[in-house]
């Protein structure tokens, strides 16, 4: 791989990261970092909902009239729209406020909460954004380590379907710190 890709294989299935546009991705789903109305909004969110057109946000709108709200740490999936990925699992970060308020629990879930869902409905590939570290101001270099984690240990289990995540870095700061944690943990498994 060049120097935009490091991957490395967790029992069976393969994690890896990329620099780019996650709208572009055609795994089976792309995990949006929504917010809990749903509604859309700025940043991967305004991003998804442009590129994959109104049917995305009008599915939005049935899941909000069911339960009023997307729980932080939670996940639901809509239909695709115009995307290459067949799927948008939507999920909610949270907002980061020092650390000290079960931040890094409740992004751990958004991350294992998206990934069963992929499951549920026997997806194969997945892609996620860096949830939380843009406009929900999560420093990267801590959400990195709860990210990965959060992907390995539900790899670790043998019964999913899901044998490929990406995970789809916009700028090339974030891209760096993702790749050099990726590569320390490539090293320690050796
Ligand atoms: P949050 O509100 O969860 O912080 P943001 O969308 O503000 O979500 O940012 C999350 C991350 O997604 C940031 O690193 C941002 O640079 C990145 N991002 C923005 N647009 C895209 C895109 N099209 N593809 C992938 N990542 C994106």
């Amino acid at each position: 791989m060049g120097d935009n890709a490091v991957g490395i294989a967790v029992n069976r299935a393969k994690l890896s990261i990329t620099r780019g546009d996650i709208t572009r991705q055609a795994t089976d789903a792309i995990v949006n970092a929504a917010n809990s109305g749903l509604m859309g909004g700025g940043g991967v969110d305004g991003a998804i909902h442009r590129a994959g057109g109104p049917t995305i946000l009008e599915e939005c709108k049935q899941i909000i009239a069911r339960q009023r709200r997307l729980p932080i740490g939670q996940a639901v999936m809509t239909a695709g729209g115009n995307l290459s990925a067949k799927y948008v699992i939507h999920t909610v970060g949270p907002v980061w406020g020092g650390g000290g308020k079960g931040e890094a629990t409740l992004l751990a879930s958004a991350y294992r909460e998206s990934l069963k869902l992929a499951a549920a409905n026997k997806l194969a590939s997945v892609s996620f954004p860096s949830i939380s570290t843009g406009v929900y101001g999560y420093p990267v270099d801590q959400a990195v380590r709860v990210a990965l984690e959060a992907i390995i240990l539900f790899l670790q289990k043998s019964t999913t379907t899901v044998k490929e995540v990406v995970v789809v870095l916009f700028d090339s700061r974030t891209f760096d710190v993702y790749s050099e944690a990726l590569k320390e943990i490539e090293s320690k498994e050796k």
